[in-house]
């Protein structure tokens, strides 16, 4: 393992941050860490990257182990650091840029990344002369010169336009491929961290609840975060009474003896609407040849995918039918 990341924990006063990360990233693996805003993302890379000190746990960087009293400092680690806002030195050339910091003559290394991410003809250049894209492919490949053991990389296609972001993260990853280098991205982006990562961790409230390819992550979801936001369900509050559970929407009964406030997790294909006094139909929509019923129940709304003609107008009282083995149910 190129980066191993051991009962790492992190407090700012009395605020813990960080709870027994646990994490490992193989040579020229790509994991992504996908959590909200305030999860403790950044926190955990700059743990990694040895600009926050370790407080309890343990790192390993290749053959590097850190703990909190056994220090690394930064530049002694390795790794290859790259952020939101790319900071190229603005007196310098982009292939001087990409070669600060290399010893000799590295034309030829410098060449190769240039061209990995498609900037060979901009060698010349100077950064205020590049778009926000441009100069971010820069930073990365300047980052990966250095032949780093890992390279961490902080919301890094957040700051540039959505239309670019495709390409550049195409051509992030061909590059962080060819390098072979162990990669952290972090995101809060459930779309960016499916379409980069090999493995996903999701960070909520500074503990990783679900480690698992996007695959793996998408068909067997085990957190409300994770269902929401990979596998794309909607959730609603329930109380569950041995397995037998009441929502406003209608109940359902699951295999689990699950008990108290639960959050049942549902994909919008997988509930029916039937004749009922539950909830009111708000609204319809056709779209890409289904409607789609937006249905509502004191302060929660779910939305009905629906491929058959629909019997419903808004305004209806309906129940609905949750399919109970699609269905996930979580402690709330
Ligand atoms: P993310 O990157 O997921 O948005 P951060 O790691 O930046 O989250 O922050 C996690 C939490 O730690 C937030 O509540 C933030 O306010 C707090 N925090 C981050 N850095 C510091 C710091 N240097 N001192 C005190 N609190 C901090
Ligand atoms: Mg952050």
């Amino acid at each position: 393992m190129s980066i191993k990341v051991d009962q790492l924990s992190h407090r700012f006063g009395d605020d813990e941050i960080l709870r027994q990360i646990n994490l490992s990233i193989g040579e020229g693996e790509v994991v992504c860490i996908l959590g909200p805003s305030g999860s403790g993302k950044s926190t955990l890379l700059r743990l990694i990257a040895g600009l926050e000190a370790l407080q309890c746990g343990e790192l390993k960087i290749g053959d590097k182990t850190i703990t909190k009293d056994a220090d690394v400092p930064a530049e002694k680690r390795r790794v290859g650091l790259v952020f939101q806002d790319h900071v190229l030195f603005p007196h310098m050339t982009v292939a001087e840029n990409v070669a600060f910091g290399l010893a000799g003559n590295n034309e030829r290394l410098v060449d190769s990344l240039l061209e990995s991410v498609e900037l060979t003809d901009f060698r010349s250049r100077y950064p205020h002369t590049l778009s926000g894209g441009q100069q971010q492919r820069v930073a990365l490949i300047r980052a990966l010169a250095n032949q780093p053991i890992a390279m961490l990389l902080d919301e890094p296609f957040a700051n540039v336009d959505v239309g670019l972001r495709t390409a550049l993260r195409d051509d992030a990853l061909n590059a962080l491929r060819a390098s072979g280098t162990a990669t952290v991205l972090v995101t809060h982006d459930p779309e960016e961290a499916m379409l980069m990562a090999d493995r996903i961790a999701c960070l909520v409230d500074g503990e990783i609840v679900q480690t698992g390819t996007p695959e793996e992550l998408w068909s067997g979801p085990r957190h409300p975060f994770v269902a929401q936001t990979i596998a794309g369900a909607q959730v609603v509050d329930g109380v569950a009474v041995a397995g037998q559970i009441e929502t406003v929407f209608g109940s359902l009964r699951v295999s689990s003896q699950i008990s108290g406030d639960v959050k049942v997790c549902i994909n919008k294909r997988d509930l029916k609407l039937v004749d009922g006094d539950r909830a009111e139909v708000r609204d319809v929509r056709f779209v890409d040849g289904a409607n789609i019923v937006s249905v509502r129940a004191g302060q929660q709304s779910l939305s009905v995918l629906s491929d058959k003609p629909l019997e419903f107008s808004p305004g209806d009282s309906v129940n609905l039918l949750f399919a109970t083995d699609s269905t996930q149910v979580y402690p709330a």
